[in-house]
């Protein structure tokens, strides 16, 4: 179809639209059917059954499947049939465990998915972009990337970059008007937006002519698909780790094989033992608990509402040291109040809180009839015409206005409808400017400008430019301005007056805008908005409060004590942003602040000199931001970033930890980033902080219990064959264990909560290898310590007679499981089991009573007690098992402390 061809009229009949109303709810079904949704086609997935086949792919199962297999041959049919069962069961929840994992993540894919802005039933909603059908009429922004192919009926300023598509990086000026050729290249149809093109500027509204697969995308979507690798770098190391592992666990196996067959026992349950120790020793389990770990976290993370989007950001926020953080909204509610006004040389204060436009304008404590003082009257209203927010009031269940402060709210941006609040106390409504003033053209509001205007025109045709903006900014395009109802030059001494009243203003963390405008000559144009925007007159500045976050304050505390430091980075003026960084504790009062301004002139090398000292960086375009990170990084820091604009993306990509604002954040932001915030809020930074620290102990605690675990099975064996003894353990109950006693504690560690000073530690450093503060120690020790204790329990109980073999055995059994449930406990803390409450953990404390009783109906249920070779244990037997047990983390840990304990006193009666 050549929908670039198309007149507007022609593509409203052939497409079953309608440009006011959108289609109906009907319609959209309808045609979903019959078209699809609007997705490209992604890889094929693994099926189920290659998962499950995949869990019994690992070389030393396949052996030991072998081994079970001669062993049944040989007629063992009970050891066959058992092992052939656990090697099963530990199959199934490896595919339990991978499948979860992948769920989890594709539901934080969904959450992420991008969405588009529709008109449907004549109403404008955001929808999943994948519910966006042809006919559908649709909006775009500055920083939207295009969910379809969209023929273009309104465009103000819209520049789309199209690399995507045609590899060209210097974006296209799209228009509306059709064109009348045969055969246009991609490239040159500039009346149609492209799907997976990116919108660097204005905005446009258009009607879908493709989705998913018919689009132009969709057609070489092939030649597109990149597996983005969800691998963090802990997992590339682990999976590094387990390799070396493999390696010594074998190498310890064919050890304990060696020793058993020269001390005199015979091949075959040697062979058997020593496969099922390597099955037992190798953490095979590994990989699938982290990545269940962090698809755990992810959805904890979640539900404090950080989405994120790339899974190596959860490992680096455990190590961020500074949040580079946007004010407006992020710091702040975003909720702005018009309060100080100041016009034609005079000081007004407005009352009312929120939106609700109800409150009054006083001068030197009086309240005074507005509609008679000219020059406020003229900023009120030019503030509404340059202005695209509405002001919106909620009703109640019978359709009735309610009239409470909180039941008004903004469409748009907060900034100007506070405007609109405060034009609307005067007396003015949007209805009846609309019917005076005719707005002819927009340039919309830029960060980088930091201004937006409009020329609009009167009723007696006469045309003007109103400009609102950072005051600074207008200022300087100034040459005039209204005093005292006259319009005056703006001398040195004016200048002088203006900018006292917006010190004061900042000083009091206003957020303030100026007004200005322009009368233009008949026929004169303005094309751009640098020719807009110069030889203005100001009508004057209103003042907004925006309180900052009431929670952010606490957060921005636990952030200093957890070793990170918060910067403000804002567009905002230098004091306005100074005055808030003190209230919030981003600043204290001798703390150093940098302008945009001061920025650009420094270099990168000035900037890495400063920048440990800078809180505040103002009236900064998205541009600086960049220079910021790097230097930052430069200094060694580990940076998290916030944005919300297109701009804002290279900055959100530098930054070790790319943070998009879900709710303001532009699509682009969001694809840079690897974390988005659900509700703008910087105490989410800090929860997913805490939440990231915690997810990388979690999976520092189970390597723990895992390793400790692996260590004592393979040193009981070892140790047992080499000093002649005979086996401490049969195969069987080897395999028992690494299915039952060393899987399910081991999940519920990867699901603990965080130790209480998590956030009082130190971030840690990127560098920092699995095993570091201490971890290596801590298995080896405690693998030592289980696995001498079982052997001694095995020893007393046998003591050289071979009646008392099998009851020995069970005894070293019992004692083995048990060691490693009460070390499970221990190894949730970086200090010792008695620092933290063991009951804490529900799920932890449910694997442990589970393996519990597994263990004890393996041991008391005769049908079983064959199988796995045990008998019934007495009291006495008991006593020694719990004994022993406890004494690599009960004993040994309260001895540790004890130590310590003691050391502190003499440090103390020392000093
Ligand atoms: P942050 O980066 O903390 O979100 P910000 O929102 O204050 O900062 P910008 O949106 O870049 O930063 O705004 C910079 C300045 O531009 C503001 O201080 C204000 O004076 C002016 N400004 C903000 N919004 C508008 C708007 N819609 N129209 C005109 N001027 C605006």
């Amino acid at each position: 179809m050549d929908w670039y061809r198309k007149k507007e009229e022609e593509l409203e009949k052939e497409l079953g639209t309608n440009y006011e109303n959108g289609l109906t709810e009907k319609e959209v079904n309808k045609r979903l059917k019959h078209f699809g949704a609007n997705k490209l086609d992604e890889g094929k997935k693994i099926s189920n059954l290659a998962l499950f086949i995949s869990q019994f792919k690992d070389f030393m199962v396949l052996v030991l499947l072998v081994a079970t297999f001669i062993s049944g041959l040989l007629g063992e049919y009970i050891d066959a049939i058992t092992i052939m069962f656990i090697v099963l069961l530990n199959g199934i929840l490896g595919f339990v465990q991978e499948r979860k994992a992948e769920k989890s993540l594709d539901a934080l894919k969904e959450l992420s998915a991008p969405q588009m802005n529709v008109l449907r039933n004549g109403i404008w909603v955001k929808i999943l972009s994948s519910q966006v059908v042809p006919g559908d009429i649709v909006k775009l922004k500055s920083g939207d990337r295009v969910g379809a192919d969209i023929r273009l009926f309104s465009a103000n300023g819209l520049s789309i970059e199209e690399s995507s598509l045609t590899g060209e990086s210097v974006p296209v000026q799209k228009q509306t008007t059709a064109i009348e050729k045969d055969a246009v290249e991609i490239g040159d149809q500039k009346n149609i937006a492209f799907m997976g093109t990116m919108v660097t500027q204005g905005n446009g509204i258009g009607a879908v002519i493709a989705t998913g697969m018919s689009t132009e995308m969709g057609k070489i979507a092939h030649l597109l698909q990149t597996t983005e690798s969800l691998e963090t770098p802990l997992q590339r190391r682990l999976e590094q780790l387990g390799k070396i592992l493999i390696i010594i666990a074998l190498i310890l196996t064919a050890m304990v094989v060696l020793a058993g067959v020269l001390q005199g026992h015979d091949l075959y349950t040697m062979f058997l033992s020593g496969v099922s120790l390597a099955v037992a020793a190798i953490p095979e389990g590994l990989p699938a608990i982290v990545t269940v770990a962090l698809a755990l976290g992810v959805q904890r993370m979640i539900k404090r509402k950080a989405i994120v989007r790339k899974l190596p950001a959860v490992e680096t926020l455990g190590c961020a040291t500074v949040i580079c953080s946007d004010k407006t909204g992020t710091l702040t509610q975003n909720n702005m109040t018009v309060t100080q006004v100041w016009s034609g040389g005079k000081n007004w204060k407005v009352s009312g809180n929120g939106y609700a436009p109800e409150g009054d304008f006083s001068a030197n404590g009086k309240v005074v009839d507005v509609k008679r003082e000219k020059a406020l009257m003229q900023l009120l209203s030019y503030s509404m015409l340059c202005n695209n927010a509405k002001l919106v009031q909620k009703t109640d269940k019978k359709g009735l206005l309610r009239k409470e402060e909180k039941n008004y709210m903004i469409d748009g941006d907060p900034t100007e409808g506070a405007l609109v609040v405060a034009g609307m106390k005067a007396g003015y409504n949007e209805e009846t400017l609309a019917e005076h003033f005719e707005r002819i053209h927009e340039f919309p509001f830029d960060s980088t400008r930091k201004m937006m205007s409009v020329i609009v025109q009167d009723a007696g045709g006469r045309r003007f430019v109103v400009t609102k903006g950072a005051p600074d900014v207008i200022l300087s395009q100034c040459n005039s301005l209204m005093y005292q109802n006259n319009k005056e030059a703006l001398t040195p001494k004016r200048k002088a007056e203006v900018e006292a009243t917006l010190t004061k203003m900042a000083n009091y963390a206003l957020r303030t805008i100026a007004v200005a405008y322009k009368p233009l000559n008949k026929g004169e144009k303005c094309q751009t908005a640098f020719e807009a925007e110069r030889n203005l007159t100001l009508v004057g500045i209103q003042g907004m409060i925006d309180p900052p976050r009431p929670e952010v304050i606490d957060s921005v505390r636990e952030c200093r004590e957890a070793g990170i430091k918060t910067v403000m980075i804002t567009g905002d003026h230098q004091l306005t942003a100074c005055a808030i960084a003190q209230e919030i504790g981003i600043m204290s009062k001798y703390g150093q602040s940098l302008t945009g301004k001061e920025l650009s002139k420094m270099s990168t090398e000035e900037l890495v000199e400063v920048v440990d000292d800078v809180d505040v960086y103002a009236r900064v375009s998205p541009e600086h931001k960049l220079k910021i990170v790097k230097a930052l990084q430069k200094k060694g820091h580990v940076v998290a970033m916030t944005g919300d604009g297109v701009n804002d993306a290279p900055a959100i990509k530098a930054a070790n930890i790319g943070i998009a604002m879900g709710i303001t954040g532009t699509d682009v932001a969001k694809e840079a980033s690897s974390l988005i915030l659900s509700d703008d809020n910087f105490a989410t930074i800090k929860d997913a902080i805490k939440e990231g620290r915690n997810i990388y102990e979690n999976i520092r605690k189970f390597i723990r219990y895992m390793l400790a675990s692996n260590v004592g099975e393979i040193l009981v064996m070892l140790i047992a064959m080499i000093l002649g003894m005979p086996l401490p353990l049969v195969a069987i109950q080897i395999l028992w264990i690494n299915l039952v006693t060393d899987g399910l504690p081991a999940l519920a560690l990867g699901m603990d909560q965080a130790e209480g000073d998590v956030m009082k530690r130190k971030p840690r450093s990127q560098f920092e290898g699995v095993f570091a503060r201490g971890l290596a120690w801590k298995i080896i020790s405690r693998g030592f310590m289980i696995g001498i204790v079982t052997l001694a329990a095995f020893w007393i109980t046998f003591q050289g007679h071979p009646d008392e073999l099998i009851r020995a055995q069970t005894v070293a059994f019992v004692t083995l499981v048990m060691a490693q449930l009460i070390h499970v406990f221990d190894c949730r803390s970086e200090y010792s089991v008695y620092h933290r409450n063991p009951f804490e953990n529900r799920y932890l404390v449910v694997a442990v009573i589970l393996s519990t009783l597994l263990m004890l109906v393996v041991i008391y249920f005769p049908p079983l007690q064959t199988i796995f070779h045990t008998v019934a244990l007495d009291t006495r037997e008991w006593l020694l098992v719990l004994g022993m047990a406890a004494i690599p983390t009960v004993v040994l840990g309260g001895f540790q402390l004890f130590k310590k304990s003691e050391k502190k006193e003499d440090a103390i009666s020392n000093s």
